[in-house]
């Protein structure tokens, strides 16, 4: 064993400066890879043993990629970097006095904190819906909400109820954000043209996926032409937009709207909606609504210069007055910055405030269509989806899962073919 796994594992490194990351997600694990060859010990600590790549998640929940391909081991990710050791284990606070992290069952000493613990979705103070509407933000979710709706299938396909199989041939997708309009896109697409031919009882007319939004237009975070091409793409997949609709309550027969019409369905999926881990409890900080942490343009909470929050966890405008979104390439850039300004402080050297640098916003709609806002110009349509797939493959972590995602990828676009149609999970 190295004098570094011995120091992080008895929780007392010494010497060199100790750097805690909470969280290998984006934020984190730039962090951890921007301080390969700085002159600290870092140990990075995770509930989970695999970095997940979230975009791709609703490729998982419509049965298009299995959950391997979407995720490595942090471990693997991270050992040929000398300087670090990881560890699975899940923090519930943070001893500011005392420098610490805590966990279930340990303390671990800090000079150096980055708070990177992405955030989960919400319902508005109505946590009962998660039952009957399941969010996507982990493989768990995403492979329960693949099981409702291959099922949702096979039990209409043996139903002798018309009404109970037009029930279960109904989908409703919540909020009409990029995971929204995702999700509706590719189950319309697995649903008329995919699988329909598997199945003899079952009439692709009868599916029908209805988007449910809160506001007057889907993907606010683009431009409004673009919001409106992609509302026509999704109407050319079958997918039916009900806007200004707000949800008042899910059961497990179906969903009730303000407007005070009620969908029969067997399968919601919720889209709506983030709620940031808990970290500004842990640091006693104040939060937004969001719950993510109010941060300074250096990324600390208020009168913590060794702590910095970053990714989805963090509530910041950077230096230019920009609000950072809660995307993967914002985690990334602040991980970054955060190690950078880790190192400058221990030159002794002032950091510069974090600027965020968009390098444009992507959403898909379906297997060869996307809409992208790069500022100067923007693109929607089958351009579009290509630089969205290979932005998405660039980005997968690790060459193999590349590899594999891009060969799966052109498979599924000759073929049709969404091959992890596996229901798994549930008591059925
Ligand atoms: C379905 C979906 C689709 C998305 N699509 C896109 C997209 O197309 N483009 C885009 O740019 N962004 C997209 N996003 C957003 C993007 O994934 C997030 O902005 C990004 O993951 C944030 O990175 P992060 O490092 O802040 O958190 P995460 O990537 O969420 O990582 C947080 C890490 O912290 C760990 N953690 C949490 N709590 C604890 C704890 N108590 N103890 C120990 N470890 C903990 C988690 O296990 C996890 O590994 C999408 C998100 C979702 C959910």
């Amino acid at each position: 064993m190295t004098d570094l796994q011995t120091q992080q594992r008895d929780g007392r490194p010494s010497g060199r400066p100790h750097v805690v990351i909470i969280g290998a997600g984006f934020g984190g694990l730039s962090a951890a890879k921007a301080l390969r060859h700085a002159p600290v010990d870092v140990t990075l600590v995770d509930r989970r043993n695999y970095h997940l790549f979230q975009p791709l998640l609703y490729q998982v929940a419509t049965a298009g990629l299995s959950p391997a391909q979407i995720a490595s081991p942090i471990r693997r990710i991270v050992s040929g970097q000398k300087n670090i050791a990881v560890l699975m284990e899940k923090v519930v606070g943070v001893d500011k006095e005392r420098r610490e992290v805590v966990t279930s069952g340990r303390r671990i000493p800090y000079d150096y904190l980055v708070i990177g613990t992405g955030a989960r979705h919400a319902y508005f103070g109505n946590d009962q819906w998660e039952q009957f509407a399941p969010g996507l933000k982990k493989i768990d979710e995403a492979t329960e909400i693949r099981r409702r709706i291959l099922l949702a299938f096979e039990k209409a396909e043996a139903s002798q109820d018309e009404s109970e199989r037009q029930r279960l041939l109904t989908f409703v997708v919540v909020g009409g954000g990029p995971t929204g309009v995702e999700m509706a896109g590719a189950i319309a697409e697995l649903a008329h043209r995919t699988i329909i031919a598997d199945f003899r009882h079952i009439n692709p007319a009868e599916t029908k996926i209805i988007l449910v939004e809160a506001g007057s237009r889907i993907l606010t975070s683009f431009p409004e032409h673009l919001s409106a091409s992609a509302a026509r793409q999704l109407a050319k997949l079958g997918v039916t937009l009900k806007m200004e609709t707000a949800v008042t309550s899910c059961d497990v027969q179906g969903i009730a709207l303000k407007d005070g019409s009620r969908i029969e369905t067997a399968t919601i999926i919720w889209a709506a909606g983030v709620m940031a881990s808990p970290a500004g409890k842990w640091l006693d900080a104040p939060s937004d609504r969001a719950g993510r942490v109010m941060v300074d343009a250096m990324l600390h909470p208020p009168g913590a210069d060794n702590i910095f929050v970053v990714g989805d966890t963090a509530a910041v405008t950077d230096a230019n007055g920009i609000v950072v979104p809660g995307v993967a390439p914002a985690a990334k850039q602040m991980g970054h910055y955060a190690a950078r300004s880790i190192l400058a402080l221990l030159k002794d050297e002032k950091p510069r405030p974090f600027s965020y640098r968009n390098y444009g916003n992507l959403a898909t709609i379906g297997r060869k269509s996307a809409v992208a806002d790069f500022g100067r110009f923007t693109l929607s349509g089958f351009l579009a989806w290509l630089t969205w797939g290979f932005a998405h493959i660039w980005f997968l972590i690790g060459f193999r899962n590349r590899l594999i995602v891009f060969l799966d990828w052109i498979m599924a676009y000759v073929t049709f073919e969404r091959g992890a149609r596996l229901i798994t999970g549930g008591e059925n």
